[in-house]
């Protein structure tokens, strides 16, 4: 008889976002002919750069010769990604890595659950909340994260990011085992000082906590003084994992490729209190389960260090930040409190009087037909918020700006 993961059976059935089409699909229904604008995305609307594009195609003429094809590759990655990598993403800020610690993945989103595949079931979790919701349901199939009580998981520790603590999580004065931590985060916008951070690190060190720490929007930091990745922070590399992406820098989305930085320093513990490098372990876990990212992706991720990738990727960059930039100027004039907007092209958004995130969600769709996501998709912190996301194309942002100014 085949058993079932009964951990997969404790997630809602429908999340969140599954909701909200269903929603979208009602007022479809009741109102045919009105144009919505959809500010809850969550995918970039630029393509890929012409360059990274060309590379790409180079890279398929490649593989459609004889002598120049690639069959299984590295499963850490190539040696010439993960030296652009270390070359323009770590040196320039002071941070010294060798190529075996970066590992060449297909998108956080799986990686975060790989992660999860070794670290024992007992850990304590503890996550900022509102955060992607991806950390909390990959516990919650590994059955680490107890069982859901009044919109809660019993085992899971909510670092709470609210307006009082400018949204920027506290370690807790009791230890957590596996923290994860985003910054800047999605939906809030928050992100550490060199000062927030070195206090997590700290606890880390004392409480032999690891960090996961997810910078997919560091790119994204519009202010110099802002940690761009855990390791500028004194002893990091013996606490944390770092996790970033290509989606939102180069619009690879579809494509699928980012990285995860594992420090030789870093260090796991075993019951009987054995030290086990998690480089290692993790290296182990790639060459059994993995057969490494599409060279042709590969080439096209590379293709984003040099001169004419980088000046693509800021392009995107900038176009997605002026749109939240014009958002947050316009909607913050009639009065409504926003967050984020600094360095993510999100605004996090204080609901005004006492309505659920899902009424808010129902009135301004019915009243302005735009579409946010309601904060609870982000964890129970969330409540009291909506989400407008800047990822879409810049007519649809200032219809919507003009239409929630008349609305609000
Ligand atoms: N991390 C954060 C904070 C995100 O917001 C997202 C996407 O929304 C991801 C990770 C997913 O990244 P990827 O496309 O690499 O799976």
């Amino acid at each position: 008889m085949a058993l079932v993961n009964e951990n997969f059976l404790e997630l809602p059935q429908d999340n969140v976002f599954a909701d909200i089409r269903r929603e979208v699909e009602k007022f479809k229904v009741i109102h045919p002919s009105y144009r919505l604008i959809d500010l809850s995305v969550n995918d970039v609307t630029h393509s890929l750069g012409e360059h990274v594009a060309e590379r790409m195609r180079q890279a398929v003429d490649e593989m459609a010769q004889v002598e120049t094809f690639h069959g299984y590759g590295p499963e850490q990655g190539y040696g010439f990604l993960r030296e652009a990598i270390i070359k323009h993403d770590f040196n320039p800020r002071g941070i010294h890595l060798t190529p075996e610690e970066i590992f060449v993945n297909d998108g956080i989103k799986s990686e975060i659950g790989n992660i999860g595949e070794i670290l024992g079931n007992d850990n304590a979790i503890g996550v900022a909340d509102p955060i992607y919701p991806i950390y909390v349901e990959s516990n919650v199939v590994s059955g680490r994260a107890g069982v859901f009580r009044g919109g809660h998981w019993s085992n899971v520790n909510y670092l709470e990011c609210v307006e009082a603590n400018g949204f920027v999580p506290q370690p807790p004065d009791h230890p957590v085992d596996v923290v994860y931590l985003c910054s800047p985060n999605n939906p809030t916008g928050m992100a550490f000082s060199k000062t927030g951070l070195k206090r997590w690190v700290d606890y880390a060190l004392k409480n032999h906590t690891l960090i996961l720490f997810d910078a997919t929007y560091e790119a994204y930091i519009q202010s110099p003084g802002i940690p761009h990745s855990i390791y500028e922070i004194r002893g990091a590399k013996k606490v944390a994992i770092e996790l970033r992406s290509f989606s939102r820098t180069a619009g690879f989305t579809g494509l699928r490729c980012g990285y995860t930085v594992i420090p030789h320093e870093l260090q796991v513990q075993t019951l009987d209190g054995r030290s086990i490098s998690m480089n290692r372990l993790w290296n182990y876990r790639q060459r059994i389960r993995f057969n490494g990212v599409s060279y042709v992706t590969q080439c096209a991720a590379a293709a984003i260090y040099t001169p004419e990738g980088m000046a693509e990727v800021r392009h995107a960059i900038g176009y997605y930040m002026q749109n939240v930039m014009m958002m947050r100027r316009e909607l913050s004039a009639t009065g409504v409190r926003l967050y984020g907007g600094e360095h993510v092209p999100y605004l996090w958004l204080r609901i005004p009087h006492a309505h659920s995130a899902w009424e808010y969600f129902r009135m301004m769709l019915y009243g302005a037909h735009v579409i946010c996501t309601p904060g609870v998709a982000f964890g129970p912190n969330g409540e009291g918020y909506v989400r407008l996301s800047a990822f879409a194309g810049r007519p649809d942002c200032e219809e919507a700006v003009a239409r929630l100014k008349s609305w609000l």
